[in-house]
């Protein structure tokens, strides 16, 4: 699946079609696709003037013309073309009238949320070219490209949304692990009576990280996946923060990692799997300590880690403090809210 790294990759590449003009858009299956009649209606015309990450969400900011309106720019469309939920604040509520960015001055900016789900790619590729098959999403740009979606399992998402409900939506989502300082990470995890793993996955404490970099994150941080948020050390915590940003960073610069499908925009597979210590590595010598890598069912999720240098119990127990003890020592500043931990959502839900 992939993660912040993938991601990434995939954003840096589409930068090269920032300022490009979407042309056209056409799909396949649109059973992943969030009222796929508004991405018809609303696309077409708009500038690609803006590309960003957001944990494992890719965003595409597309702007149209100040003052545009839908009937100008959607030739041939049916006047309904969206149900009311799209509008934006202060929208009139009829389609030839209504600007949906955040106001009358300066381009109307909509957002094209993508998240690649288990087998997502994101292709650019030469409109006479083959056609990969499950290729669901097509794009085309002004610059004769075609900007391709393809997902064989249809696990991705697509919308478009306003300024307005981009907020709402990324609202819930954590931190990013790249960008937390340290004592917010540690007021953060350590104040979760969760099981690090589930922390790491959820992305509502922090955003990007799935199940390759939570495990290769935990192991060079020589924590065990069920150890709990709130029992480890101040020492400990800082060690998983800086294990998470080294991790995270070496991947971006390996350009992700090609377990299953994974590719970037130019086809191109990601390198960091050869540079992996234990995912997918089960019964193989830890690097460190040559222990066998073991395998569980961690957070609803398969999860690898070495049975010697990632001890559950090595730690002071904190774990039994009584019921109702808010598991927090003065060492770790609080004030998060707790959360019970357990499998993450497949996507962010949009
Ligand atoms: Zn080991």
């Amino acid at each position: 699946m992939p993660e912040l790294a993938e991601v990434e990759t995939v954003a840096r590449g589409l930068r090269a079609i920032a300022g490009c003009r979407i042309t056209g858009v056409r799909f396949g299956k649109t059973d992943f696709i969030h009222q796929p009649a508004r991405l018809e209606a609303l696309l077409p015309g708009s500038l690609i003037a803006e590309i960003r990450r957001h944990g494992k969400l890719l965003l595409i900011g597309c702007d149209r013309p100040p003052g545009e309106t839908l009937a100008l720019r959607s030739p041939g469309k049916p006047a309904p073309v969206v149900a009311k939920s799209w509008q934006a604040p202060g929208c009139t509520g009829t389609s030839s009238t209504c600007r949906y960015g955040d106001g009358a001055a300066g381009p109307a900016r909509l957002w094209l949320m993508v998240h690649l789900g288990m087998t997502g790619q994101l292709l650019l590729d030469d409109p006479a070219g083959p056609v990969a098959p499950h290729t669901h999403a097509w794009f085309a740009l002004d610059d004769g490209r075609e900007l391709r979606y393809v997902d064989i399992r249809r696990f991705g998402r697509l919308r478009v949304a306003t300024p307005a409900e981009l907020a709402s939506l990324l609202a819930p989502l954590g931190a990013e692990p790249l960008e937390l300082p340290r004592a917010e990470f540690r007021r953060r995890l350590g104040s979760r009576r969760a099981g690090l793993k589930a922390l790491l996955l959820d992305q509502h404490v922090l955003r990007g990280l799935g199940n390759i970099y939570a495990d290769e994150s935990l192991w060079r941080a020589r924590l065990h996946p069920l150890r709990l948020g709130s029992d480890l050390s101040v020492a400990e915590l800082d060690r998983l923060w800086r294990s998470i940003r080294r991790v995270a960073s070496e991947a971006i610069r390996r350009r992700g990692t090609s377990i299953a499908n994974y590719v970037d925009t130019q086809g191109r597979p990601g390198t960091f799997q050869r540079f992996l210590r234990v995912y997918q590595r089960t019964g193989r010598p830890c690097p460190r300590c040559h222990a066998a890598i073991e395998r569980a069912i961690i957070a609803g999720r398969s999860s690898h880690f070495c049975p010697r240098c990632q001890r559950r119990g090595l730690a002071p127990s904190r774990a039994r403090k009584p019921a109702g003890s808010k598991g927090v020592q003065p060492a770790h500043p609080s004030g998060g809210r707790r959360r019970k931990g357990g499998a993450p959502k497949r996507h962010s839900g949009f």
